[in-house]
């Protein structure tokens, strides 16, 4: 049986060169005849990782190409899975399966809704890639891969594929625990590293802005049904902080680059759920309003 990895970006390549590289039978989709007709005068991903390059002749095809899916990675950001899926559609087995790479929360349960008939796989990622080209992917950080079933349900079998193609991984019994716990620590971290142009290891200056924002997502977490989520947030959110003080956050990365947010899946997800409980959250509301000004006085989408 074939993967097909929707959206070859920085982590649908990694994922697919690693499947191929190990003799995974696996297809690339891409969004567009232009991108095809570029892939295909390429003819390769290039996949650089700890100084090495190697070369992958992935077959790729485009959404509307007739073989049925079987297993489907999606590997679009959140604000275009959806739509990316809704393209293939007609192609998706009846008891397809759909792992969903995307970051946040929301569009996972929108695509799992959609498509009831799919078995959606939620996968929360700490791997690292970033593009350096169309067809090149840098493998930056090592992670891990959760993966899990919102119902939570048994491991699939394919799982042994991923070891044989050395993607790291574990299944999880609580996939919602580990997207909302990584929800809350983005929603601390990453929009002040926006608003006060700083690495996140400078953010330690503001503690006390810090603190309250914590305060308010532990409220939202125990509210949500994921007290678990919410134990030693803060401490969570300043261990990470230190551990990643030289960097960049990926959402300061993204506002650098003039590229689109994710912020609808993260702060904009957690002020939704606080209102949808009618759980009082100002700080969030008030960061989601400054995060948005701030987009769009750098022209930028506010969703
Ligand atoms: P990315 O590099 O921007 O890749 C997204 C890909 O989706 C692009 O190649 C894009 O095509 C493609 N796409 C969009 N709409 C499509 C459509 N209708 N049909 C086919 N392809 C379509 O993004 P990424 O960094 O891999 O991130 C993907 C998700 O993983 C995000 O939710 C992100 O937050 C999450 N994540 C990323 C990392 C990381 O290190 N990169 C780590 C953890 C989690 P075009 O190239 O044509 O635009």
């Amino acid at each position: 049986m074939s993967w097909h990895v929707l959206g070859a970006g920085a982590l649908g390549s990694l994922w697919a060169t690693r499947l191929h590289r190990a003799g995974i039978p696996v297809r690339i989709i891409l969004r567009s005849a232009q991108r095809l007709a570029d892939y295909q005068r390429a003819g390769r991903l290039t996949l650089s990782e700890a100084g090495r390059t190697s070369l992958h002749a992935i077959p790729a095809e485009l959404p509307d190409a007739t073989t049925p899916i079987q297993r489907l990675l999606v590997a679009c950001k959140a604000y275009d899975a959806e739509a990316a899926i809704t393209q293939l559609a007609p192609r998706l087995a009846p008891d397809c399966e759909m792992l969903l790479l995307q970051n946040g929360l929301g569009s996972q349960q929108s695509i799992a809704d959609r498509w009831p008939q799919a078995r959606c796989i939620f996968v929360s990622s700490t791997e690292g890639a970033y593009r350096d080209g169309s067809m090149h992917v840098v493998f930056a950080g090592h992670g891990q891969n959760w993966l899990g079933a919102p119902d939570g349900g048994e491991a699939p079998v394919w799982l042994d594929e991923l070891d044989r193609a050395g993607i790291p991984h574990s299944w999880s019994s609580d996939i919602l625990a580990r997207l909302w716990r990584k929800l809350a620590l983005n929603c601390a971290i990453n929009p002040l590293t926006v608003l006060h142009d700083c690495r996140n290891g400078e953010l330690l200056h503001y503690r006390e802005q810090l603190s309250e924002l914590c305060e308010e997502l532990s409220e939202l977490l125990g509210a949500c049904g994921q007290a678990a989520a919410a134990e030693e947030l803060e401490r969570d959110v300043l261990r990470v902080i230190e551990a990643t003080a030289a960097n960049y956050s990926s959402m300061y990365q993204d506002v650098r680059l003039g590229r689109r947010t994710e912020i609808t899946y993260l702060l904009g997800h957690a002020c939704r759920s606080a209102d949808s409980l009618g759980l009082a959250v100002p700080r969030l509301h008030a960061l989601h309003r400054r995060l948005r000004e701030h987009l769009r006085q750098h022209g930028l989408p506010t969703d």
